[in-house]
């Protein structure tokens, strides 16, 4: 599997990331229109809540209260509601574009028969698990495991299969123009190892689910119990030995820990049984002398595996990536047994996903820049780029001044920061130059070649870029994604058209409300350049100490301390936050909100604003508008796998976390010093 697209470990994100794997489901029906959310909910506030002592609950209380989740849905909240609705919103275009009319557009041709072969399941189910067929007999035709990279090559180009590892092009992390191919940890089953390696009763239960799981689904695609049983153990042992050998997530967010150029011929000595040059054969890899090997004790696992397991366990583990990577699109016993574990077991989800969701974002995943095109020339005008870049000019000009002012950080260090910041690419709605999807073949019977054909076109374009010049003006996300993030190797923010909305942003209302929403929002993405990873990188993108050795270590007591703080907080009853895995995310939480105060106070300052509306001044909407962006209730299992993989704190501590840091919050709603929301001492980095 290549490292196109997003390294999600690699990029900092607002919100959780909207992977494919966990939208399953197909009850066909007609979808009534979402509601649209509200940026300023006055009906979410729960009055009989004091904010000085859990302001959530006061901001979000009566939203908790009257939005249960819905059967479908393992977290709901007010970003999953915009979700909802800009889902709904692709789906009625994409519902237009499949109708086969001789007006379509070459666009609307391409993505609305990628819809419709997606939609279309009473094909799937005649196929059952034909489609997967040649794929399967070229596992079953492996004869000896010299040839496993070979037959990974293949599988991965021509079939769009990928698996054992990672393989892709990225930036050169020491110099951030630089294509460089990188070789990285990959090819398990559970979201993360430590559902591998995690000794408690919860995780064992889950391990033998899994096998549980993959058991039933060799049968569905026709081996006898006898045999599926003892494959699906083949597979655990072998993923298991996988999970002791990769890298915590904790550990991947250190741009150092990820770092090991070497020649391939090293790589090579690290990995006597496997072929590398069968594979890069295979898929069409430009020639190379050095690479970076992001997780070498991945690939030393890797290696014992290979020569300690038989040729019949590797079959067994290949012929489960193939059908655990397709499972969701084929018949309907598959796609159901899918659900029923990662869904339902991983996540606590009670009902599939309805089928047009799964395809609309299928779709977008696919062709987001051919959707997302005529998206945006109807739901995203020219105004609200122009309205979102005065924001971030103003976010621009906080950060700058909070720079200044920082008590901490040397003359010497603070020259460097602006120097960053104002190295900052600011990318807003959509990209400059549209991907060209012409080479992308869609057959309207066809739903997997579809799906493989799109990964193995992203999977070309990212092995392309080795050693061309880095395109600066490429998006990570298509544009109706609700999302936005900032990278360190390319030092850009990028917000998305889809996130330019309620409850996000508004401009019906008030400068207080789209500060405390949207300039948070941008506030965080710019905070992301100097957390503790994105300070590692330097204004150009490339890994460079620019911090003198007094400020780092100044710099890191301030983060040690918001890791110890939300360390502390409860992600679900007995479970403490992983603060550390957080931490990025909580500075940008804290960094954003304080940067979108000082802008909403210096434009206050320029243009008057009446004293109060709905009863609350601007500071305070400021503070509720907030808030209510994280909003949620989520499933008891969900929260679980979050603590676990998810960077991001839960909404409960993204709002209380945050605003227990800020004085201000404290003299906005009058507290007493010492109030939980107002204490003595609080942590602050930026
Ligand atoms: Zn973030």
């Amino acid at each position: 599997m290549g490292l196109s697209g997003i390294d999600e470990l690699h990029a900092a994100f607002l919100g959780e990331s909207r992977t494919s794997e966990n939208v399953k489901g197909s009850v066909q029906e007609t979808p009534s229109e979402p509601k649209a959310p509200q940026s300023f909910d006055m009906t979410a506030i729960d009055k009989t809540a004091d904010p000085c002592t859990d302001f959530y609950q006061y901001a979000c209380g009566n939203w908790q209260k009257n939005n249960p989740i819905p059967p479908d849905q393992v977290r709901w909240g007010e970003f999953t509601e915009l979700r909802e609705r800009t889902s709904w919103l692709l789906y009625k275009e994409l519902e237009e574009a499949a109708q086969p009319n001789a007006t379509r557009t070459p666009l609307e041709q391409k993505y609305g028969d990628f819809y419709a072969a997606c939609m279309d399941s009473a094909l799937a189910d005649k196929k059952g698990v034909t489609p997967l067929q040649p794929t399967l007999d070229a596992i079953n035709a492996l004869n000896d495991k010299k040839q496993l990279g070979a037959l990974l090559g293949a599988l991965e180009i021509k079939d769009g299969t990928g698996g054992l590892f990672m393989f892709g092009v990225g930036q050169d992390q020491k110099d951030s123009t630089m294509q460089i191919a990188q070789a990285d940890q990959g090819g398990l089953g559970l979201p993360d190892r430590d559902y591998y390696l995690a000794q408690t009763p919860r995780q064992q239960k889950i391990r033998e689910e899994y096998v549980a799981h993959m058991t039933r689904t060799f049968e569905l695609a026709g081996d006898t119990p006898e045999k599926a049983a003892s494959e699906a153990q083949a597979v655990m042992s072998i993923e298991t030995a996988l999970a002791q050998g990769s890298m915590s997530r904790t550990d991947r967010r250190d741009p150092a820990k990820r770092y090991h150029m070497m020649p391939l011929a090293d790589l090579e000595k690290l990995t006597p049984d496997f072929d590398w040059q069968s594979y890069l054969h295979g898929i069409d890899m430009g020639s190379f002398q050095n690479l970076d090997v992001v997780s070498p004790g991945f690939f030393t696992a890797m290696n014992a595996q290979i020569s300690g397991q038989s040729l019949e366990a590797w079959k067994s583990y290949l012929r489960w990536r193939a059908l655990h990577g397709a499972a969701r699109w084929l018949s309907e016993p598959l796609v159901q047994e899918n659900f029923k574990f990662y869904g339902t077991t991983l996540q606590g989800q009670q009902e599939q996903t309805p089928r047009w969701k799964r395809c609309t974002l299928a779709t977008d995943n696919a062709l987001g820049e051919a959707v997302g095109q005529d998206w945006v020339k109807k739901y995203f005008t020219p105004e609200k780029k122009e309205n979102t870049l005065k924001l971030v000019t103003a976010l621009e000009a906080a950060l700058h001044q909070d720079i200044e002012q920082l008590p901490w950080m040397s003359e010497e260090t603070k020259k460097k920061a602006l120097e960053k910041l104002a190295l900052i690419r600011n990318k807003i709605g959509y990209p400059e130059h549209w991907r060209d999807y012409s080479t992308l073949e869609v057959k309207r019977d066809d739903l997997l070649g579809n799906m493989n054909r799109a990964t193995i076109f992203e999977d070309r374009r990212n092995l392309r870029k080795l050693g061309k010049p880095v395109d600066e003006t490429e998006w990570q996300m298509t544009p109706p994604t609700v999302n936005a993030y900032y990278m360190p190797p390319m030092n850009d923010i990028n917000f998305p058209a889809g996130i330019l909305q309620p409850p996000f942003y508004d401009f019906s209302k008030d400068a207080a409300v789209n500060f405390g929403g949207i300039g948070v929002v941008i506030g965080h993405e710019m905070t992301h350049g100097f957390d503790d990873q994105g300070s590692k990188y330097d204004g150009r993108g490339n890994v460079v100490e620019w911090q003198t050795p007094a400020d780092r270590k100044a710099f890191t007591e301030r983060t040690d301390c918001e890791a110890k703080e939300y360390g502390n907080f409860e992600a679900v009853p007995g479970v403490k936050l992983n603060g550390n895995l957080t931490l990025g995310e909580n500075t940008a939480d804290n960094g954003g909100l304080r940067l979108a105060y000082l802008a909403l106070t210096d434009t206050l300052a320029k243009e008057a604003a009446p004293p109060q509306i709905d009863g609350y001044t601007p500071s305070q909407r400021f503070f509720i508008a907030y808030g209510q962006l994280w909003c949620e209730n989520v499933r008891e299992e969900s929260a679980r796998n979050s603590a676990l993989v998810d960077p991001h704190s839960p909404g409960r501590w993204r709002v209380n976390g945050a605003v227990q840091n800020f004085d201000e919050f404290g003299k906005a709603f009058s507290c007493k010093k010492g109030a939980p929301m107002y204490p003595e001492n609080s942590c602050r980095v930026w």
